[in-house]
């Protein structure tokens, strides 16, 4: 496809003068008719990658999307900027069905945004050649790996074989190396090309506070920012009222949204904040997903999210105009405690488990939260960022370049296949069963660190993972294995800087 034209449909149907990062090279590839698999955070700009290609391409572009609520102001917002758009999905009346089938038809439609759930009810309308594009907009839904598994997502991979030659393009905002995987696979699109976007959003910062007296602190936060639009994410519907009430008796503007609301109140809150007439939402998760306010200026996590995942986008929709923006977390034991009893009812605990500790150990970090955050989807950092409470507010760091060479190597040995607490036991030269009926005894790096406690080989291997030279095989018993950055500590004597470990005392005195 020309340059030209790509720009000028750019600027006619979406107003923009250029495409951003990774857009262009995206488009081109849909086009070269690959199938393609994009990572972007919220608010990087996918719609653009496959709603752009719609227009210019022949025949019709299917979106499936599995949020219904939005479909209609996504059509809608097509509708208005002259691109012939509609949605389907099972809250329809028959006549309007009719009608898209009719506009199928007659290839008089550029997009149609599907539900999962209907896609069966429209297939005999459609055949390969009719269809120009197939986009699956949070295509994470698709992997039990991922955090927010729909099952009606997982019929999807039969759209390759029933579309052979018709190009698809996956998007999602958040999937760990594991899970982009698992999408592509269970897709049928093992050769797609995978776009990853750089995650690191430089102007929200990043802050973990103990959860005591979090109210208190809440209320001089928002105090401290007035007429500026923020969320406070609670887990609980009912927590949010509450805290919603006793904002308004405090004198702010609060509103609670939740699930449990109608449909009618929901929008009326969402348009209300869009506006600016209420500044203040609190909120469960429900809230947020495709709502596009770019200036939201801060997010609160009240309670402790599930994982890492959620966490990043739930902060992600701070800042989307680019501009300063405060993210802070609440971290309490009691939360902890909670998620866990969720995750043990869930699914796939052992996963959902790991995720939780990954998440704990974020809150509980001494090292620069972003590089956590950016190393855990996969993008190793080396510098740290300056705009964390860590980087802030540094601990005491000394060089801890000889015990991550122990830990790394130990490993190394034990070829990525073992656990934190196996790892431990054969660098501290345990003679449990665990350990001997491998000949992990046998290990050259067997005992090498002895002379530091359990406790604090386990705050040190943390410290590794966060800062990127381990991670966490989730889908593999949760063993350990080195990164890119571990090898340059083995074998390119590069310096690894570790945070002084509190001992107990000290971190009561810090709690109180
Ligand atoms: P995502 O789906 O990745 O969350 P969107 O596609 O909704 O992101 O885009 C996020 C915001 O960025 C929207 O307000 C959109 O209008 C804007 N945007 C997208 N592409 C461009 C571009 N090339 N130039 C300027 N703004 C853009
Ligand atoms: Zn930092």
């Amino acid at each position: 496809m020309e340059e030209m034209q790509l720009l000028s449909t750019l600027k006619e149907y979406f107003g923009f003068e250029s495409f951003r990062p990774l857009q262009r090279k995206i488009i081109d590839s849909v086009f070269a008719g690959d199938d393609n698999l994009v990572i972007m955070p919220t608010g990087g700009g996918k719609s653009i990658c496959f709603q752009l290609p719609a227009i210019l391409l022949p025949k019709i572009t299917l979106v499936i999307s599995p949020l219904i609520a939005l479909m209609k102001d996504q059509v809608d917002g097509l509708t208005a900027n002259g691109i012939s758009a509609a949605f389907l999905n099972s809250s329809q009346a028959f006549e309007d069905q009719q009608a898209i089938f009719q506009q199928i038809d007659e290839n008089k439609l550029k997009l149609l945004y599907v539900a999962p759930e209907s896609l069966q009810v429209i297939d005999r309308f459609l055949s390969d050649g009719k269809v120009s594009l197939i986009a699956i907009d949070e295509a994470h839904c698709i992997s039990s790996w991922g955090h927010d598994f729909r099952p009606a997502y997982t019929q999807l991979g039969y759209l390759k074989n029933r579309f052979p030659s018709t190009p698809l393009i996956a998007l999602t905002a958040t999937a760990d190396k594991a899970t982009r995987k698992d999408i592509c696979n269970q897709l049928n699109i093992p050769g797609a090309k995978k776009h990853v976007a750089s995650f690191d959003r430089k102007n929200l910062s990043l802050e973990v506070r103990p959860g005591t007296k979090r109210f208190d602190q809440i209320v001089d936060f928002i105090k401290a920012r007035k007429n500026e639009s923020g969320i406070i994410y609670c887990l609980s519907r009912k927590n949010t009222e509450d805290i919603a009430a006793k904002l308004k008796a405090n004198g702010l503007q609060a509103e609670a949204y939740h699930a449990g609301l109608s449909h009618l109140e929901r929008t009326k809150i969402q348009d209300d904040f869009i506006n600016d007439t209420k500044q203040i939402i609190c909120a469960t998760i429900a809230f947020g997903m495709g709502i596009d306010k770019s200036n939201i200026r801060w997010v609160i996590h009240y309670n402790m999210p599930k994982n890492l995942e959620g966490y990043y986008q739930e902060i992600g929709r701070a800042g989307r105009d680019g501009l300063p923006s405060d993210t802070m977390l609440f971290h309490s034991y009691a939360d902890v405690v909670q998620l866990q009893k969720f995750a043990t009812n869930s699914g796939n605990e052992a996963v959902q488990l790991a995720k939780l500790d990954r998440m704990k150990q974020y809150s509980e970090a001494l090292t620069c939260r972003r590089k956590i955050l950016l190393n855990y989807f996969g993008e190793l950092k080396i510098e740290d960022c300056g705009n964390c409470d860590i980087c802030r507010n540094p601990p005491t760091f000394f060089d801890g370049t000889i015990l991550a060479q122990k830990a790394l190597s130990c490993i190394y040995r034990l070829k990525g296949k073992e656990p934190i607490t196996l790892l431990i036991d054969v660098l501290r030269g345990a003679q449990n069963e665990a350990v001997l009926e491998k000949n992990y005894n046998q290990l050259k790096t067997y005992g090498i660190g002895r002379e530091i406690s359990w406790r604090d080989w386990q705050q040190y291997i943390i410290q590794f993972i966060n800062l990127g030279y381990i991670e966490i095989a989730f889908h593999k018993n949760n063993h350990l294995q080195l990164t890119l950055l571990a090898k340059e500590v083995l074998f390119e004597a590069g310096k690894v800087q570790l945070a002084k470990i509190l001992d107990e005392k000290e971190l009561r005195e810090q709690e109180e």
